[in-house]
């Protein structure tokens, strides 16, 4: 079985080649350059030829993965911008949304293999302001909001919503391009909204600014001195090796069939999670490593997502949270970055 991951790369991707190599699949992995490539090639040297590298140089280019989904069983479409730095909406919005409908167009034409289409979005994509106290999400939702904000203010739209709105215009427009064409296809579509990613990475990085934007998201808020609102801000967690492996076991699964999915393990506010931390590794704080924080901030969670739907139609089970913190702590250790 040959599965096709875009943008394979990246943080989460590398995660799900390893996982569908360890389970016997052939890879396809679509990068921007063969020296992107090179980490992955590298790493999982020892699958042979069923690790094969494919350069699509400007996924927004029309038919740019017409010959990368020829003879594919499977797709994880992965790639899109993840960056909190561009100021122009449409960094964000154009390769999010031409990359989608790109491979969906090419699938269409070329996927003569083709059983399904798997696209990461995101929680970023159902999200929208919190104004009840512990809300909770779920995959009935959408983040309209955002697509909103970005609509009337442009580039003066904080990072965050720029991103939201583009996953959120990115995953509309690929149900809309499968409900129209549901009926002429052999595939089906299924798509994955995990919220914050973390844990261990398998990229090479030689220091914390050169990590993803949501590993090093996490890292700034565990390392910097922050303030009380920053602090007491909620966020959902859900781990790197967790997603991989629903990305797997969705392949598997014919119940998945045009559904969205929610992946996720857990809320808590920053300063929460500092205290969670502090109970498993105190010797970072009285040692100075760590920042505490304040200790008599609220941490009631303000939003979380509700992961049940996938525990029922994909069986997943969650690294514990502890787990998750331990192997992250253990990884930011060994790089010499908790120091
Ligand atoms: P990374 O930044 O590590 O990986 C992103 C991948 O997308 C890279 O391979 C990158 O290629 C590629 N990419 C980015 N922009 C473009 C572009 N314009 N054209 C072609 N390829 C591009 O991010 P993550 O691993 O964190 O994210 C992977 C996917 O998961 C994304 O779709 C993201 O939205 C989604 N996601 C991530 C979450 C998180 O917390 N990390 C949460 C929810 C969803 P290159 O290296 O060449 O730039």
């Amino acid at each position: 079985t040959r599965v096709l991951v875009t943008g394979a790369n990246g943080y989460i991707a590398m995660w799900v080649v390893d996982n569908l190599l360890e389970q016997g699949y052939t890879v396809r992995g679509v990068v921007r350059s063969l020296e992107k490539g090179k980490r992955l090639q590298e790493l999982f040297s020892s699958y042979g030829d069923r690790l094969e590298l494919f350069v699509v140089e400007d996924m927004t280019k029309e038919s740019a993965f017409d010959e990368a989904v020829t003879d594919v069983d499977a797709i994880e479409h992965m790639a899109s911008p993840v960056t909190l730095s561009a100021v122009d909406p449409d960094e964000y919005i154009k390769p999010a949304l031409q990359g989608t409908l790109g491979i969906l167009e090419s699938a269409l034409k070329f996927g003569n293999k083709l059983k399904r289409i798997v696209i990461t979005s995101s929680a970023a994509a159902i999200y929208s302001t919190v104004t009840v106290p512990t809300r909770t999400f779920d995959e009935t939702e959408w983040a309209d909001e955002a697509i909103k904000v970005v609509r009337d203010i442009g580039k003066d739209a904080p990072p965050l919503v720029k991103y939201r709105a583009s996953k959120t215009l990115a995953e509309k427009a690929a149900w809309e391009f499968y409900n129209k064409h549901k009926t002429i296809i052999q595939w089906d579509l299924v798509v994955l909204n995990p919220p914050l990613v973390i844990g261990p990475t398998l990229q090479k990085v030689r220091s914390p600014k050169d990590i993803n934007v949501s590993l090093g998201y996490f890292y700034g808020m565990m390392t910097q001195d922050k303030s009380d609102e920053e602090l007491k801000a909620t966020y959902n967690f859900v781990d790197v090796r967790d997603v991989a492996a629903a990305h797997v076991a969705v392949l598997k699964d014919g119940k998945a069939a045009g559904e969205r999915i929610i992946l996720s393990n857990g809320a808590s506010t920053w300063q929460d999670t500092r205290n969670f931390i502090y109970s498993l590794r105190p010797d970072l704080y009285t040692s100075g490593i760590l920042p505490r924080g304040n200790l008599e901030l609220d941490n009631t969670v303000s939003y979380k997502y509700n992961p049940e739907k996938g525990k029922k139609i994909l069986g997943l089970k969650y690294i514990s949270e502890e787990k998750m913190i331990i192997d992250l702590l253990e990884d930011f250790q060994a790089r010499g970055w908790l120091a």
